[in-house]
């Protein structure tokens, strides 16, 4: 069950928080455990190594994540000498807000500085009663999808499992109404993130934090084959797949991770999160690019390629940003390519470009990225489990 956001406090406004944790770049004095990306069996042994027997876990996680708390003086049902201990040597860190920004249509976004050089985005989609939270996972992205604002920012680093639950502690501690779905759908590629990922993922359905169904969990990949089907060993949250093209030639183009997985390989690990996951239809998305992937004919490809697969379709018309080489489709263009999705049984719906006055739509989270170098992005695709 969703536990009741916590009201609204005042959330941190660092400028400069310094090296995050687990990024390497400390001064060299010893770091502190950052609480706050640990799920219950990390927790568990971190109170076991302090001698404590393990339910100490349970406590805690509820104090920070249902309660919202960012220290521990407020933690009573700890002995005073325990929480004096864990003042010394634990923290709860979130990202710190460097800015934030409420779009015309409600959509919210925050800027979070995660380290000296480095921000991410994470954004707050209103729908009725649903709230949606797009979170982060990496910062920046070496995957360069050609129409991706974010891939265009080249890549620094993954973030930590505090980096990425600490968005949403952030977004409840901030928001004055709950947060009902999470969506890994920011900057980065959740599935070369993956034990972080699927850390901060046990912080999100844990009872004790945050409670969300599994349906409400997505992850969105662009086709990390392998890690699909370790995904649905370890965490079978819902699954998107950025798709963007139903033909090889077409997708090597517009998403470059094609040529390590073509489409047949990356369609038939679907297949087979499906088999695991028999309620969950797979949502593919696919970005709607003027002239480039939008005609009649690639609609009927995408029909025929779909059809052995239990699948959605999400229609994303293109969300410009500053240098981007495609253009939106047309409205008419994107209504008859649904059109013939839906005429051949497979669910299809345009979803709304939300947010995008502020920069906050699909393809336009930025952030701050001090790229590395190539080496260090050629590393990060090399280490795919
Ligand atoms: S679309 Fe996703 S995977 Fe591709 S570059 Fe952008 S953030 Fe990375």
């Amino acid at each position: 069950m969703m536990p009741q956001p916590v009201a609204a406090a005042p959330l941190p406004v660092r400028p400069d928080p310094g090296p995050a944790p687990g990024t390497g770049t400390g001064t060299g004095a010893a770091e502190r455990a950052n609480l706050l990306g640990m799920a219950r069996p990390r927790l568990e042994s971190y109170f076991e190594s302090l001698g404590e027997r393990p339910f100490r876990a349970r406590q805690v996680l509820k104090w920070i994540h249902a309660r919202g708390v960012s220290d521990f003086e407020p933690m009573t049902d700890l002995g005073r000498a325990l929480r004096a201990r864990l003042a010394e040597t634990a923290e709860i860190r979130a990202p710190a807000v460097e800015a934030h920004r409420t779009s015309a249509d409600g959509t919210r976004k925050w800027l979070l500085r995660v380290d000296s050089g480095n921000c991410v985005e994470m954004v707050f989609i209103p729908e009725g009663h649903r709230g949606t939270l797009c979170v982060s996972s990496q910062v920046g992205c070496p995957l360069d999808c050609a129409f991706c604002s974010t891939g265009r920012q080249g890549f620094n680093r993954n973030l930590s499992a505090a980096e990425i639950a600490g968005q949403l502690w952030l977004a409840v501690r901030a928001l004055d109404r709950p947060v009902t779905n999470v969506v890994l759908m920011g900057m980065g590629e959740p599935l070369l993130n993956f034990d972080a990922v699927t850390e901060a993922i046990d912080l999100m359905l844990e009872d004790l934090a945050y409670g969300l169904a599994r349906r409400r969990v997505t992850l969105s990949t662009a086709g990390v084959v392998p890690a699909i089907d370790r995904l649905a060993r370890r965490a079978p949250v819902s699954l998107a797949v950025s798709l963007h093209a139903p033909d090889d030639p077409l997708r090597d183009r517009l998403v470059p991770i094609n040529r390590k997985y073509p489409i047949a390989e990356l369609l038939a690990a679907c297949r087979r999160y499906a088999e695991a996951n028999p309620k969950q239809k797979i949502t593919f998305e696919y970005v709607m690019l003027d002239g480039v992937n939008d005609s009649p004919e690639h609609a009927r490809a995408l029909v025929a390629l779909l059809r052995p697969v239990p699948a959605k379709v999400n229609l994303i018309p293109f969300n410009p940003f500053p240098g981007a080489p495609f253009r939106r489709s047309p409205a008419a263009a994107v209504d008859g390519f649904r059109e013939r999705l839906n005429a051949a049984g497979i669910v299809a719906i345009t979803r709304r470009p939300r947010g995008d006055d502020i920069d906050a739509a699909c393809g336009q989270l930025a952030g701050e990225v001090i790229a590395r170098a190539a080496r260090v992005r050629r590393a990060a695709l090399a280490a795919v489990p």
